[in-house]
């Protein structure tokens, strides 16, 4: 349907016009969901082509965006500071606010130092691919985000991946590595397409074990995971300050309502990676209402508790409802929910009915996920109400009847 054309078929030209045929074929039949702008958006609702829906496909887990505190702030700093730098960070780009932004991540994180970089995308990649070479070795989890993926690329060490979540796999591939060179396992903390989170003591033992550096990945886990919602680390009960984890790596794109991604680990490695980043290095600093925003609404988190519980509290009210009512939402533990169809016609047709009944949903295909697992994913947030999140399982639970993917 809309998925991108295989490079190895077909020539360059001929892809590009496969491709422009596929998305008007599926527009025509109002089965293409992307991309669909938003006129406007207020706390979980948003109106796409006039139509006020119910947002469940937001990563501002915390309800963040829009927050008023940190709105201000992003205001202060333009007053300050204008809309944009004079460069990169490396150079001139660099004001007191991306200062105290990263002495503000550390200390949420309990490092000793954060370097912020203008996408978290460019903080995965940068950072795997300037620490490892072509003697080391990198150690995967399948399913681990794309810009982790093109980082082990980019780094050119030995690129191994192994099952999902399964320690006995991590230990085998640790137990195959090559004894010389640095060996670095990569996990993501929270899983973007499952919703499962990794399981850190196991992963914790067996780097130790191995002589391995650990890397996580807390795009989906800060704010989320933990009573505090600092994280991973704090889910498990693992103090931060004893150095379990190398390299812990953040958003500020998703929970956080800004741009950007962060570092945060030892003083060493931070001065390192200033020096090696290469998108800290040759890609524009955050503009500082971005990198403001992001250090204020770490602020907001401690000061608002009950944003982190009222998640954990949605996201659980949510996946047991969703499994009593018969659906499939494979391993999820947290506020990012499979609801597992199986079948790419019948995921696309009940994003179109659910959206035209006003609740906003997105329907993830092949390749992303095996085919098997078609699904549609659904978000919860701090700022949905209990009656709001009813009212999206009736809604779905009404169409998945109708479309035969769950019984009558
Ligand atoms: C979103 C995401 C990223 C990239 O973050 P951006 O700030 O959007 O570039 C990295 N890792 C995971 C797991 C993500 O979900």
């Amino acid at each position: 349907m809309t998925k991108p054309v295989d490079p190895s078929e077909k020539t360059f030209l001929a892809r590009i016009e496969i491709l422009n045929q596929r998305i008007l074929e599926a527009k025509k039949h109002d089965l293409y969901p992307y991309m669909h702008s938003s006129d406007a958006v207020e706390g979980v609702h948003v109106t796409v082509h006039g139509r006020r829906m119910l947002q469940f496909a937001s990563y501002s887990y915390l309800d963040l965006l829009g927050h008023p505190k940190i709105n201000a702030a992003a205001k202060r700093a333009i007053d300050e500071f204008g809309t944009g730098t004079h460069g990169v960070r490396f150079l001139a780009g660099t004001t007191r606010i991306h200062v105290e932004l990263e002495k503000k991540i550390a200390s949420f994180k309990k490092t000793e130092a954060a370097v912020a970089v203008a996408s978290g995308y460019g903080a995965n990649f940068g950072t795997i691919s300037a620490l490892l070479g072509r003697h080391d070795v990198v150690i995967s989890d399948k399913i681990n985000h794309a810009s982790i993926v093109d980082g082990c690329i980019l780094s050119r060490a030995q690129f191994v991946r192994f099952e999902h979540n399964d320690m006995a796999a991590l230990e085998t591939a640790l137990g195959e590595a090559p004894k010389k060179g640095t060996k670095l396992v990569v996990v993501d903390a929270v899983f973007s397409m499952d919703g499962d989170i990794i399981n850190l003591p196991e992963v914790i033992k067996l780097c130790r074990k191995f002589k391995a550096l650990l890397m996580i990945d807390e795009a989906h886990s800060l704010g989320v995971l933990g009573k505090k919602g600092h994280g991973l680390e704090e889910h498990f009960g693992i103090d931060p300050t004893e150095g379990l984890i190398d390299i812990r790596m953040g958003t500020l794109s998703k929970t956080i309502p800004s741009i950007g991604g962060y570092i945060a680990g030892s003083t060493k490695l931070v001065n390192y990676l200033r020096h090696s980043i290469r998108p800290f290095i040759f890609s524009a600093a955050l503009p500082p209402p971005s990198a403001a925003a992001a250090k204020t609404a770490f602020e907001v988190i401690e000061d608002e508790p009950w944003r982190v519980e009222k998640l954990q509290k949605n996201a659980d009210y949510f996946l047991k409802t969703l499994q009593a009512r018969g659906f499939d939402t494979l391993k999820s533990q947290t506020a990012i929910v499979p609801i597992v169809i199986g079948n790419e016609a019948k995921a696309l047709e009940m994003t179109r009915l659910t959206r035209n009944e006003g609740i906003f949903i997105v329907p993830i295909l092949p390749p992303a996920v095996q085919p098997n697992t078609t699904r549609i994913r659904a978000t919860v947030t701090a700022g949905h109400s209990l009656q709001e999140i009813d009212r999206a399982i009736n809604t779905f639970e009404k169409i998945a009847k109708s479309l035969g993917i769950l019984r009558p």
